[in-house]
């Protein structure tokens, strides 16, 4: 089975006082242990601070959105000054830099108004805070690379969201590399090597994207390629549950439909149902299948399948879903 490659891991950025850095507006960190433990042995990470890098030093007046939803203001809270030119100013040639480095994904920290994703507070003219803004540095980020697979430390906790990014930085990875130095034929390995992870996360996507390939002759690759890695990263964010990874797994489960004994089978058959009940962990399933590809001959292309070694197995993600 093709492991992840793990010399060259996923380019992460990340908020720095994420991973214990002290730059808090009070001098203080939220490092979060998953992060720095777990996800840090298998990724690089990126680390900026923006307020710390706009020069409003450690410790600082805290700072909270004001206004309009769609275009908010970064005020500080006791002097009312406004830092959103500076830091809107500053974010352009830092997104840029960014961009030189490559990244692979994104985790930004909750609820700041430079770096929150998601429900950030934005306070109205009654002084009144509505929790749907985005923190001005983050907001900057995703407009300038939608594609980038991105996350709040707080979502990290949930499971599925964890296992389903961590997914998609390692596929960006696979992605970037392909660009790197790209040809209809990369494509069309790579295409192979993803149908069922994109089977899992959308079987019309992964038909959509099929044709997208198998039509790529006629049209110049620059543009095959930017339309294909659109609609890649779109469909690996959909998340996939029980049902359509139970449809993936019966799939593969017909590969082996005459080398398993009928014994085999209905074990295999029993622990899908199992998966599909929510009795078992998708590990089980998997491992077992991988066990039967392993002792019986399987067509090359079913072993190279991605969606068996996504990611590496370490950080144990599909014991929780
Ligand atoms: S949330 Fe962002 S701006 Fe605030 S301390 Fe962390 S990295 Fe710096």
């Amino acid at each position: 089975m093709t492991e992840p490659e793990t010399t060259n891991p996923p380019r992460i950025g990340v908020s720095s006082c994420l991973l214990g850095e002290k730059v808090r507006y009070n001098g203080g960190h939220t490092r979060n242990d998953f992060m720095l433990n777990t996800l840090g042995r298998w990724v690089e990470w990126v680390m900026v601070c923006p307020e710390v890098e706009i020069g409003l030093g450690i410790p600082r007046e805290s700072l909270r959105l004001v206004g309009k939803l769609d275009a908010p203001r970064m005020v500080g809270i006791k002097s009312g000054d406004d830092h959103t030119e500076t830091m809107n100013e500053w974010s352009g040639p830092r997104i840029e830099a960014l961009r030189q480095q490559e990244l692979d994904g994104y985790i930004f920290k909750k609820g700041s108004p430079s770096c929150g994703l998601f429900r950030v507070k934005v306070y109205g003219k009654n002084n009144f805070p509505m929790a749907k803004g985005r923190g001005l540095f983050a907001h900057a980020l995703t407009q300038a690379m939608p594609l980038l697979p991105v996350e709040e430390e707080g979502r990290l906790n949930d499971a599925q969201l964890r296992e389903n990014f961590i997914e998609r930085i390692f596929a960006h990875r696979r992605w970037r590399q392909l660009l790197a130095e790209p040809t209809l034929g990369g494509l069309m390995d790579f295409q192979a090597d993803f149908k069922m992870t994109l089977m899992a996360h959308s079987p019309s996507g992964q038909r959509d994207l099929g044709r997208m390939v198998a039509e790529g002759h006629d049209r110049p690759l620059d543009q095959l390629m930017d339309e294909y890695g659109r609609k890649l990263m779109e469909v690996l964010s959909r998340i996939a549950g029980p049902k359509s990874h139970t449809n993936v797994l019966q799939h593969l489960m017909g590969f082996l439909k005459s080398a398993l004994d009928r014994g085999d089978k209905a074990e295999l058959v029993d622990i899908i149902h199992e998966y599909r009940l929510g009795r078992l962990p998708l590990i089980v399933p998997i491992t077992l299948l991988k066990h039967h590809f392993r002792r019986h001959e399987t067509p090359d292309w079913l072993s190279r399948q991605v969606y068996l070694n996504p990611y590496p197995s370490e950080l144990m993600l599909r014991n929780q879903i």
